[in-house]
């Protein structure tokens, strides 16, 4: 059988529940050959898979990131696959972000106030843990406070994007992810383009440098699916997949759901190569 990837998985450095390792163990439980970890402005999570992977599997690592960038009305996530992910100057950089992270979680939660919801900062920074604090660690608050019925009810009603807790961030341009991708000789990819629901920007994408697109997914429709493969097509764009788990964090462990044959692997590869 051909080998396997799933090339979007988060680990508790993001907004996982599970470590690097559980990630690990559960990839080869459910025999994939390679997994890249894409923790949310973090790489915290790669070094310990890795470590992993090479103690108890013969599971590849693709280290990654998944750089959140915003401009003035659509949220945009920049996958970055085969960074140097040691790279110091890179590292401060995703520092600096998720610094701004944990004041946007102080001002969420003063927005919330306003709905006379009272959670404390401190109980969202202790379900974060180390790595990136975000909005599904506040959404987690609120299901336990009762506040809400759902995670997704906590986005719909309260955090969602524009809803009226949301908080901007503007800490990065697109233009500036992808930037900073190839300053550590990483390939960029849009992440999950169905929920961006803004095709007209991609082209804009291209232009900065934006390498591939995120095909399959865990939220894209079988439309979606052959809709964006024939746009990476059309625009010379490699094509990537993956299911974005979270673990536990909505609801149901999605690793293995998507993945893609290791042929796509070996297309990011070369296009790494080739980068000088
Ligand atoms: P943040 O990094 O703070 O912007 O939060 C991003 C996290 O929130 C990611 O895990 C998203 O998948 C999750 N998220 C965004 N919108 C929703 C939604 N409507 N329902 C559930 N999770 C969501
Ligand atoms: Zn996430
Ligand atoms: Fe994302
Ligand atoms: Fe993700």
């Amino acid at each position: 059988m051909e080998k396997q990837a799933d090339l979007h998985v988060h680990t508790y450095l993001s907004d996982s529940t599970f470590t690097p390792a559980q990630v690990v163990d559960y990839a080869q439980k459910i025999g994939l050959a390679c997994v890249a970890i894409t923790d949310h402005d973090c790489v915290d999570g790669i070094e310990p898979a890795v470590r992993r992977a090479y103690e108890n599997s013969n599971i590849e690592i693709i280290p990654a990131v998944e750089l959140t960038a915003e401009t003035d009305d659509t949220e945009v996530h920049i996958l970055g696959f085969f960074i140097d992910y040691k790279n110091v100057s890179f590292e401060k950089k995703l520092q600096e972000i998720r610094d701004d992270r944990v004041s946007r979680i102080y001002k969420m939660v003063e927005k919330l106030k306003e709905f006379d919801i009272d959670i404390d900062a401190s109980d969202v920074f202790k379900i974060a843990g180390p790595g990136s604090v975000g909005r599904l660690h506040v959404a987690q608050v609120l299901y336990n406070k009762g506040a809400v019925a759902n995670i997704s009810e906590a986005f719909s009603r309260y955090i969602g994007h524009n809803k009226p807790c949301y908080v901007k961030r503007f800490k990065l341009s697109p233009k500036e992810a992808i930037k900073m991708i190839y300053k550590v000789k990483g390939i960029p990819v849009l992440a999950h383009p169905y929920i961006m629901k803004k095709d007209e920007m991609i082209s804009e994408l291209i232009k900065a440098g934006l390498r591939g697109i995120e095909v399959y997914h865990s939220d894209h429709t079988n439309a979606a699916q052959q809709h964006y493969k024939k746009l990476a097509e059309e625009n010379n764009l490699l094509i990537t997949g993956g299911s974005d788990c979270h673990g536990m964090g909505k609801g149901e462990i999605l690793m293995g759901k998507v993945k893609v044959p290791y042929e796509l692997v070996e297309k990011l590869k070369e296009a790494r190569f080739s980068l000088k």
